[in-house]
Formats: structure tokens, C-alpha cells, sequence
């Protein structure tokens, strides 16, 4: 019996450096073209023409369209910035959630670190209209979209700031601390760091 078939390969064609958009700076990259192939025996032996291109980030492997290698740093960088500030803004939401309805002090709290972060004032109103539109929220897909993207300042300006608002009510329940921890996990940090930094906020 004759076995034939066509079967796809890759092969890389370029390479060059990128803005890539997940990891949110300068990274190297590689063009890779898929080419469909006629087989007999499992064998590649007929190249029928190529089935497409996509660019793969060599930092994170994420694949994006070939046109990703002229993505403008700077525009991606406000963008990236802006995606920052509402995974922020919204995870806060979701912790000060955590004990039922957000109370004064959280509120307070969020406004305080959003017009630090931000320079334009935030007042408590506004926070309440999001925490309308955060409802059925979680940190997962609040914090997912920037995790990779985030230097270690950042990454450690979140947990600041979500711990700022769970402790704002002045106690720190089960609930909050496990959220923590699963921010920290979302965000890459060890659960040792995590830990440390928690008995380091609370002497
Ligand atoms: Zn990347």
C-alpha cells in the first residue's frame, strides 16, 4: 500500500528585533513561513506552496500577525501603560470585593492610589461607577493581560497597592491574603516573596 498525504512545515526566514505588544518591550523575533508539502510514506517530497507567515516573539513565543514588526514602541508603550492602569484599577476593585460590598475605607484607598498614579484626581464617585462595571471580575483576567509585560517595579506596585486596599479596613482576612497570593502567582512572583513582603507590612 502506497501511503501519501501533505503535512505542514515550518521554517524560519527572518529574524530581526520587535516592539512585541505581550512583552511590552524590545525583543528579538523570527518570521516563520508554513509551507504544505506533498508526502509519500510520511516522507516530505512536493512543496505545494506556501500556507501562510506569522512573526513568533523568541521571548514569550507568542505568534502575531508578520505586520507586528513595525508596531511603534511609543504608541505601544502609551497603550501598554493605559491596559496597566485598568488591570490596576479593576484588580484593586476585585480585592476590595473580596469582603462583600466595597466599604469607604477601600474606596478611599483605591481613589487615593489612582490619582498618585495617574496625577489627575479620582474621586470616590468614580470609583464606584467601576466597581459597577467590575461585577463578576476576578484577578485572573484583570492582571493576565499585563502580567507579562510588567518590569519588577510593576509587578511589585500592584501587590503594593492591592494590599493597601485589602488592609484598608484595618484587618486582613483569609479571603484577602489568599488573593494576594494568587495575584503574586498571576503576576510570576514565588510564593516565598510573597510571604515576605506580607510579614514585612505587617511589623
Ligand atoms: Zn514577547
Amino acid at each position: 500500500m502506497i501511503i501519501f498525504g501533505t503535512r505542514g512545515l515550518n521554517s524560519k526566514v527572518e529574524s530581526g528585533h520587535f516592539h512585541c505588544p505581550r512583552c511590552g518591550r524590545d525583543k528579538p523575533f523570527d518570521i516563520i513561513r508554513v509551507r504544505r508539502f506533498f508526502t509519500l510514506y510520511f516522507i516530505p517530497l512536493i512543496p505545494m506552496g506556501e500556507a501562510g507567515r506569522y512573526l513568533e516573539c523568541k521571548n514569550c513565543s507568542g505568534t502575531f500577525d508578520e505586520g507586528a514588526r513595525y508596531l511603534d514602541p511609543e504608541v505601544e508603550n502609551e497603550k501598554f501603560h493605559a491596559a496597566f492602569m485598568q488591570a490596576m484599577f479593576r484588580s484593586m476593585i476585585v480585592i476590595a470585593l473580596a469582603d462583600g460590598p466595597a466599604n469607604m475605607q477601600e474606596l478611599d484607598t483605591i481613589a487615593d492610589i489612582m490619582t498618585n498614579m495617574s496625577g489627575k484626581a479620582f474621586e470616590t464617585d468614580d470609583i464606584r461607577d467601576m466597581v459597577q462595571k467590575c461585577v463578576g471580575d476576578s484577578l485572573d483576567n484583570t492582571l493576565h493581560p499585563v502580567a507579562d509585560g510588567l518590569s519588577d517595579d510593576g509587578r511589585g506596585m500592584v501587590i503594593h497597592g492591592l494590599h493597601q486596599v485589602a488592609a484598608a479596613d484595618g484587618r486582613l482576612l483569609d479571603e484577602e491574603i489568599k488573593m494576594l497570593y494568587s495575584a503574586g502567582n498571576i503576576l510570576g512572583f514565588r510564593k516565598k516573596a510573597i510571604k515576605k513582603f506580607l510579614s514585612s507590612v505587617e511589623s
